[in-house]
């Protein structure tokens, strides 16, 4: 047996810098108001942008799924066969995008690991916004391209990264559509522009666009009216769509080589026919109407300037996505513990996932939230901040 003291180090480590994450648990189904260690509280950190992830008909979606085809896929799609279930999400994925084609995955995390290493090799060069997700990070380094990052949402950036490197194989610029820590987005025009001048495929994860951005949530792509300019674009169903599961979403050519050579389509088991279903069944809705969608902005719109008139900092978001500035870790903590204690769930961020000294309250708003709800968080965000003199 390895000796492995070395992680009672780590661990002491991260508790002395205040870095030691303590995972809530949840007793209830996501929605506006969950239980969290038994304690009846606001939700005000989750991704359920719409208040899918317990929507009666995602459920229902979901309940008569596992009726018709079980619990399980039993297999790799390639290897055992695919069922309807996942070529009809697929095919409602990319008429709702307006794409030629899509193809889905166990997560967006997974979509990511997809589709980046099977498109990119050693001659070729992934230019990377700088402030890009995790799993992008990931799927850059699971290639042997080189990975070249550019200034945060800096076209002009992009525009000298792509003249160094002018001789590459393959170019493929790769940036997040809304950054998930600061609710700020690409500048995709410029980004597409600069790309093309330089013969570079453009990638866009849209986790957080996806059921937010655009025409009834079609994504930023939809939203700046990029049809046919962006090579790829990753969707998550686990965010706005309220399910798990992720999407590769784009032109028939991608798609197709995809499905022959992607990694996590061939060496791992497709999404539940439960899961399947219910993100349909969320492709369906958002493709009868926006006004979830609307609805979400309207809370994110009424809550925010809520919090900006009382004197916090927000960051640079323009999405639902709002951090509350607190800037150490340790603040950080005691804001959210807080804020728990008169009956709002707000998750303290801190490094690793933002850097040091933008420690954070992210504040995810939902369509789920009454006025009155809304209210109620903003009167305990004011007594907090007072108390923890953020503002
Ligand atoms: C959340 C997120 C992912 C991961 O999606 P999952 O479906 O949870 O795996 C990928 N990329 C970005 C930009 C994200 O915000």
């Amino acid at each position: 047996m390895a000796n492995l003291n070395f992680l009672d180090d780590e661990l002491a480590q991260l508790k002395e810098q205040g870095l030691f994450n303590t995972i809530r648990t949840i007793g209830t189904a996501q929605d506006a108001w969950i239980e969290v260690d038994g304690k009846k509280v606001l939700n005000m950190c989750a991704n359920n942008y719409l208040g899918f992830a317990n929507h009666p008909d995602l459920k229902q979606a979901a309940q008569d799924a596992i009726e018709q085809y079980g619990v399980g896929p039993a297999a790799v799609r390639s290897i055992a066969g695919t069922m309807s279930l996942h070529n009809e999400l697929e095919q409602k994925l990319a008429d709702f995008k307006r794409v030629e084609a899509a193809i889905s995955f166990q997560s967006g995390f997974n979509s990511n690991v997809a589709a980046v290493p099977t498109l990119m090799g050693a001659e070729d060069v992934i230019f990377s916004d700088e402030l890009n997700h995790a799993s992008i990070i990931d799927a850059c380094r699971l290639t042997k391209a080189k990975t070249v990052r550019f200034s945060h949402c800096d076209a002009s950036s992009l525009d000298e990264k792509l003249r160094e490197f002018a001789t590459a194989r393959r170019k493929m610029v790769i940036t997040d559509g809304v950054f998930s820590m600061d609710g700020d987005i690409a500048p995709l025009p410029e980004l597409v522009e600069v790309a093309a001048r330089h013969d570079a495929m453009v990638m866009v994860d849209d986790a957080h666009g996806e059921g937010v951005m655009g025409e009834a949530g079609r994504g930023i792509v939809d939203h700046f009216g990029l049809h046919g300019k962006v090579d790829i674009e990753i969707g998550t169903m686990s965010k706005a769509f309220g399910v798990v599961g992720g999407y590769v979403s784009g032109k028939k050519k991608i798609v197709d080589y995809l499905r022959q050579r992607a990694r996590p389509f061939l060496f791992s088991s497709a999404a539940t026919p439960a899961d399947v279903a219910a993100c349909t069944k969320a492709v369906d809705i958002l493709t009868a109407s926006g006004g979830y969608v609307a609805k979400l902005w309207e809370n994110s719109k009424y809550f925010q300037s809520k919090l900006t008139a009382l004197g916090f900092d927000l960051g640079v978001t323009v999405t639902p996505i709002t951090p509350v500035m607190v800037g150490d870790p340790a603040k950080a903590k005691t804001f959210s513990k807080a804020l728990f204690d008169n009956g709002i769930f707000g998750m303290a961020i801190s490094f690793p996932t933002v850097p040091r000294g933008k420690d954070r309250i992210r504040v995810m708003n939902s369509a789920t939230h009454s006025t009155e709800d809304l209210n109620f968080a903003a009167s305990v965000f004011e007594k907090v901040g007072r108390e923890v003199g953020v503002i």
